[in-house]
């Protein structure tokens, strides 16, 4: 079966996939899975896409237990996944044309830009080894 996911989110669903064999998982409600593997334990919500190992929260691609979870419900993983793992919303980004901008000599570019005169920021910077002390505001100071 060809996955509607680029061959990169695939390949990482595939390593997950193995890692998930050998955990229990079991329900709390139709979304909520406890997910154990040798003492360890998970929580996943299917429907917020989420999991207390917080792997699937922030890639946005389902964690080995939410793998585990979706396998027990015998839901599709790619409904877990975020859209921009999809090859098919990747194509739809580059569908449009893109202007090539060319080589800087062939550039058309109006005499009063080319005139212009660009500065580096008026910054001094001091001397010396930056301060790595603290120092204590008024408030903070011990008192006498
Ligand atoms: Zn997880």
């Amino acid at each position: 079966m060809r996955s509607q996911l680029t061959n990169a989110a695939h390949a990482e669903i595939l390593e997950r996939i193995s890692e998930c064999n050998h955990m229990t998982v079991s329900h709390v409600d139709w979304n909520i899975f406890l997910v154990k593997l040798q003492g360890d334990q998970w929580t996943v919500n299917l429907l917020e896409k989420t999991c207390t190992c917080k792997v699937f929260d922030l890639d946005h691609l389902p964690c080995a237990h939410a793998l585990a979870a979706a396998r027990e419900r015998n839901l599709d993983y790619t409904s877990l996944c975020a859209d921009y793992y999809k090859e098919e919303v990747i194509v739809d980004a580059y569908s449009t044309s893109i202007m090539l901008v060319g080589h800087p000599h062939t550039w058309v570019i109006p005499p009063d830009i080319r005139n212009r005169v660009v500065l580096t920021p008026d910054i001094r910077t001091q001397t010396g080894r930056s301060r790595r002390s603290l120092i204590l505001s008024v408030s903070e100071r011990p008192s006498r």
